[in-house]
């Protein structure tokens, strides 16, 4: 009997992408601002994403991880935007400016940050059923000011920020937790998430049921990762629990 589901928050709940969208474009207008037309600004926003998003070289990937282990995600932030401007030919900016760029990121990001059509009317109708458990990878720093925004707690019984916990998703440990604060087994929650390898190869790893959120993902059987569930958009969850949940009562009757 399905007791819980526990939720993954970024492409899952929230339509993180389109607030990503909207910031990338607000912080190209402000580096266009701060470098003039010499600057690439719209390519120089996409790569800024990228580095945020972890997506960096061997070489970089050392660099950056000792910022953020022995300073902040701030300074490694700061960072990323200096060296970006100076691998396109910029002038060299100060800490305030780049300072500046970043926090305009953020606040666009944060102000477009909101969830999916239908999200908080689905979370409201199943919490009346189940315990609702939501699990979310990425820094504090990111996550929690996301979490604030949608006023998440007042939607969900228990929010986990990978950030915050020992391992993240798709580690079992974060699972655990989950688990324990549901007060369930596996075999009675159900995991959703759009993340292949966090989301259902943790939750296939912790014996606990999937719906992967697709988004037109491709899906490469020869992973080895196959979620019990698939929806292509979270605009299907509520009729998919629905019809879950009503199968369930029919067995159980
Ligand atoms: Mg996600």
């Amino acid at each position: 009997m399905l007791k819980a589901l526990f939720l993954d928050m970024d492409e899952t709940l929230c339509d993180t992408s389109k607030a990503n969208i909207v910031a990338k474009h607000e912080l190209a207008k402000s580096a266009q601002i701060l470098c003039g037309d010499s600057l690439n600004s719209e390519k120089f926003a996409e790569r800024y994403v990228q580095g945020i998003y972890r997506q960096w070289t061997a070489l970089e990937q050392q660099k950056y991880m000792q910022i953020i282990e022995q300073q902040s995600e701030d300074a490694f932030r700061v960072q990323l935007i200096q060296d970006l401007l100076a691998d396109m030919q910029q002038p060299a900016v100060t800490v305030e400016d780049a300072l500046l760029l970043q926090h305009c990121f953020d606040k666009e990001r944060l102000a477009a940050f909101d969830f999916f059509p239908g999200i908080e009317l689905f979370l409201r109708d199943m919490r009346k059923r189940l315990t609702l458990v939501v699990i979310t990878n990425g820094p504090a720093f990111s996550q929690v000011p996301k979490v604030k925004r949608v006023n998440l707690a007042q939607h969900v019984d228990h929010i986990i920020i990978g950030g915050q916990e020992k391992e993240q998703k798709p580690e079992r440990s974060i699972f655990t937790k989950a688990l324990r604060l549901a007060g369930c087994e596996n075999h009675e929650v159900i995991h959703i998430g759009d993340g292949l390898i966090p989301d259902i190869a943790g939750a296939n790893a912790s014996h606990i049921k999937s719906v992967w959120v697709r988004h037109n993902q491709s899906f490469d059987k020869n992973l080895g990762i196959t979620p019990d569930y698939i929806v292509e958009h979270p605009a299907e969850l509520p009729d998919f629990f629905e019809k879950l949940l009503f199968e369930q009562l029919l067995q159980s009757s």
